[in-house]
């Protein structure tokens, strides 16, 4: 019979009364020993369930706490009270999982995010991680949408990877041997992984753009959508150690197809959500103004969470070149102060948050796609420039976070490549499959990688990347 229960976000939404429903969830709250208010996760939106006078035992009464799961039967009522346009009169009540309210940690007021991450496998049950999880989900599917409308295919790269040179990041080893000083070693005293579990060394990804350009050169367009991982001891609000990496990869594409592509794809998922998560908006929203008052006024940023979504939808990016950013950026009042901690003097240098912070959110005030960077602070297999100096990479900046994106247009000539790779010291032989694809049947292709954590920050105005996915890894912290 549990598949007869309706969905508070269905109840909520239908303007129709006088009918028996049944509704099972959480018990928010419990007034008067008559009101419960109940979620079910379908909606931020609870259900006021108002029990008869007299209907319910004592010892079930007793039962309805805060954190209990509850299943509730009873007629859809016009509600008389204010703030709901409708109520279940409950005549019957049961407890499906009692939930002891002194140890209960989520009491009905307002927690810390510092306090719920330490409860994170509590924390859905909240408000603002219920709005933050409801729009996740949205996002994920939007980008599968996007995506299969355009005819591209989903590609999934492996997990587990043998490639330890494409230098996106520091990699997490993946070993079975043991790690008490037994391991089998060569005889120079390193350790042995041809009698490891794959006869070699092996990581967890930092990235499946390798991959991924292998299938575009028999797919045309493909795009992977998977977890990532990072051994990077950084503990900014911006990254996490495992994250989630959508990464888009196009045949017969260059440099501006792809920052049009990457534009496009930013809009249309953003569209999706405010479209689809309206009411989750409007409360994180409501509690971001909420949160900025508690900042100084010069510091509280000039459009709510909906108008800063309304805005970038709504407006070109901004696209300008990494050697006219450097000019912008040297002769701002800012860098001629001092303000930053690393002040930009020269062309050539890598542009630090502060500085993409500084571009996208005092200069432009709007996303900002930077292109053509120094060849020196970019990746082997982007494709260099007429000028011997740049190459073809695109990083797309927002408001809030800095880097969301981060692409090029791939070097194709296998001449260029294997010069580029020699001279960043990147073994060829190692990765001779993948310039198999420059040897048979090369095409200029493009391709980026958006962080999917960081997207769903924007989008939710999240301060913390790691409020932003249930279980975040990061410098010692694998809890749950
Ligand atoms: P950053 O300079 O911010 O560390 P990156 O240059 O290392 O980024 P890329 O290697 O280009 O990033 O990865 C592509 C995208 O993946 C980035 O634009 C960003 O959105 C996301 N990303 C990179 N590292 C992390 C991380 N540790 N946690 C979450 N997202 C990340
Ligand atoms: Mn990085």
């Amino acid at each position: 019979m549990f598949h007869k229960r309706i969905r508070i976000k269905d109840l909520l939404q239908s303007d129709n009364v006088n009918y028996q429903a049944t509704v099972m969830g959480w018990v928010r709250t419990f007034r008067n020993n008559q009101f419960i208010a109940l979620n079910d996760g379908s909606t931020n939106n609870n259900l006021q369930i108002v029990i008869a006078l007299g209907s319910l035992d004592e010892q079930t009464l007793k039962r309805i706490t805060t954190g209990a799961c509850i299943k509730a039967s009873g007629e859809i009522i016009p509600s008389l009270g204010k703030g709901q346009k409708i109520e279940l009169n409950a005549i019957n009540v049961e407890i499906l999982g009692d939930s002891d309210a002194e140890k209960f940690p989520l009491q009905p007021k307002k927690h810390s995010l510092e306090f719920l991450r330490e409860i994170a496998h509590l924390r859905f049950r909240t408000n603002t991680f219920g709005a933050v999880f409801r729009i996740r989900h949205s996002l994920a599917f939007a980008i599968h949408e996007f995506f299969n409308k355009k005819g591209f295919i989903y590609l999934h790269t492996p997990i587990i990877t043998a490639s330890d040179a494409e230098g996106a990041g520091e990699m997490f080893k993946v070993t079975t041997l043991p790690l008490d000083g037994t391991a089998p070693r060569n005889d120079d005293g390193s350790i042995n992984f041809k009698e490891d579990f794959f006869g070699r060394s092996t990581n967890l990804t930092v990235s499946g753009q390798l991959e991924g350009e292998l299938a575009a050169m028999a797919f045309s367009d493909i795009y992977t959508f998977g977890p990532t991982f990072r051994a990077e001891n950084s503990n900014t609000t911006r990254h996490l150690a495992e994250f989630w990496m959508i990464e888009p990869e196009m045949a017969f594409y260059d440099l501006e197809d792809n920052m049009n592509l990457a534009e496009e794809f930013i809009k249309y998922i953003i569209r999706y959500a405010m479209d689809n998560n309206k009411e989750d908006l409007d409360f994180l929203t409501q509690r971001l103004e909420e949160e900025e008052k508690q900042k100084p006024q010069n510091e509280r940023s000039e459009m709510s969470l909906l108008q800063k979504l309304e805005f970038v939808v709504n407006n070109d990016f901004e696209k300008i070149t990494y050697t006219d950013a450097i000019e912008i950026l040297k002769e701002s009042s800012h860098n001629k102060k001092k303000k930053f901690q690393y002040i930009i003097d020269k062309w050539g240098i890598d542009l630090q948050s502060e500085h993409e912070r500084y571009l996208v959110e005092k200069h432009f005030k709007k996303p900002v796609i930077l292109t053509n960077y120094p060849k020196e602070i970019k990746a082997f297999y982007m494709r260099q420039n007429d000028d011997g100096k740049t190459v073809a990479a695109m990083d797309i900046l927002a408001p809030g976070i800095g880097e969301i994106v981060g692409g090029s247009q791939r070097e194709e000539r296998l001449d260029k490549l294997t010069q580029r790779m020699e001279e960043m010291h990147i073994p060829t032989e190692e990765l001779d499959w993948y310039l198999d694809t420059r040897r048979f049947g090369a095409c200029p292709h493009a391709g980026f990688g958006l962080g999917f954590e960081r997207i769903v920050q924007f989008v939710t105005g999240m301060g913390n990347i790691r409020d932003v996915i249930p279980f975040p890894r990061y410098p010692k912290s694998a809890s749950f």
